[in-house]
């Protein structure tokens, strides 16, 4: 996407570092600090969820005690990691509310978009894969639908949705013509949408990444413009948490950078035993003048994930004072993730028989 002469990549692999100006230049509003309260759950009070476009709309249909529509899902281009899971987090979390809930395996966008899935079937095979994982984390069956098994009606709004979008358009936008990649969008604005024509009219929310805002402006406008009766969608926009090494996010295709669901314990403690810190050059140093958590990889770890505030901010003053070194630091986040992941994946054996099921 360009503007100006900031330019973003929705499947870059590069981390975003200067959010002022993307709220700025996109007309994204910050997520002010009494919602924080009001949904009280820790991707909010920890500022991970950190921007919105009509999340006033949810509100109030949440103090209302009224339906909404929450729509997201997964691409199927390989491997879950523990980036992913804050989709899911969330998902969960909105759940609570009354929200009419839809999880996309989204088959076809990750065949369509990636270059390196060759086959259908490889997409379906991650697909299986990814949707194992998810139900592992505690979606419902029934909040999942699979891309490539949906109605006709859902294959033909995309094509309805094609003729709203003219070539200019397209390009000012995105800044390709990757017909690939043009079929995703068109999918994914019509995963956002279709539940409104199932549910009626109604106000939905779906949670994206930052570099993910050119398709929800697109999906915006298309909505305005298409011969029904929609609420324009919302979204709420999350950090996505970065990759262990410095300036990355953690991404699929670069291995490294992940802690991945499927991870073994003997991967996660050398991938943690690596990561970037925020730590002092010396021991001395570390104990004398505090790290640095604000930058530290094993910190960010524990604000994306760990369930107790007060664990996380008892490292994040520990550390900044001086009183925790990584050694140890880095030992409670492997016993952490090694904990996590060990139940995770006990889960999992029994969810693959299911994925299998509904993907295939
Ligand atoms: Fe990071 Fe922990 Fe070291 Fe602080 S003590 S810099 S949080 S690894």
């Amino acid at each position: 996407m360009k503007k100006g002469n900031l330019t973003i990549d929705p499947w870059g692999a590069s981390s975003i570092d200067n959010y002022d100006k993307v709220f700025k230049e996109f007309g994204l509003k910050e997520f002010p600090e009494n919602w924080k309260k009001k949904l009280n759950h820790y991707l909010f009070r920890r500022n991970i969820i950190i921007a919105h476009r009509d999340f006033d709309k949810i509100i109030e249909r949440i103090n209302a005690n009224k339906p909404f529509i929450q729509i997201t899902g997964i691409a199927s281009s390989g491997r879950m990691h523990l980036g992913h899971k804050i989709d899911i987090d969330l998902f969960l979390f909105l759940k609570k509310f009354k929200a009419k809930n839809y999880f996309a395996i989204a088959d076809i966008d990750g065949y369509v978009s990636r270059q390196k899935i060759n086959t259908m079937d490889e997409a379906k095979k991650i697909a299986v894969d990814n949707l194992a994982h998810a139900l592992a984390l505690g979606l419902k069956t029934k909040d999942v639908y699979v891309q490539s098994k949906q109605k006709p009606f859902y294959y033909n709004l995309a094509f309805e949705c094609s003729k709203k979008i003219t070539e200019n358009m397209y390009s000012a936008i995105y800044g390709h013509t990757d017909f690939g990649k043009i079929s995703a969008v068109l999918l994914q604005i019509v995963d956002i949408i279709h539940p409104q024509l199932i549910e009626g009219k109604m106000p939905s929310v779906t949670g994206i990444g930052l570099e993910q805002d050119p398709h929800a402006r697109i999906t915006r406008d298309i909505a305005k413009r298409l011969p029904y009766t929609l609420e324009v969608p919302s979204f709420l926009y999350f950090l996505h948490q970065s990759g262990l090494q410095q300036g990355k996010k953690m991404s699929s295709s670069e291995p490294l950078t992940a802690i991945f669901l499927d991870d073994s314990s003997e991967e996660v403690k050398k991938k943690i035993s690596t990561a970037f810190t925020g730590g002092k050059d010396t021991l001395e140093e570390q104990k004398r003048l505090g790290g640095r958590p604000d930058i530290c990889k094993v910190y960010e770890i524990y604000k994306f994930h760990h369930p107790s505030n007060k664990f996380v901010e008892d490292i994040f003053k520990r550390c900044s004072s001086g009183k925790l070194l990584c050694g140890e630091c880095k030992g409670l986040c492997i016993k952490f993730l090694t904990n996590f992941l060990e139940k995770h994946q006990e889960r999992v054996k029994k969810t693959r028989k299911i994925a299998e099921k509904m993907v295939n």
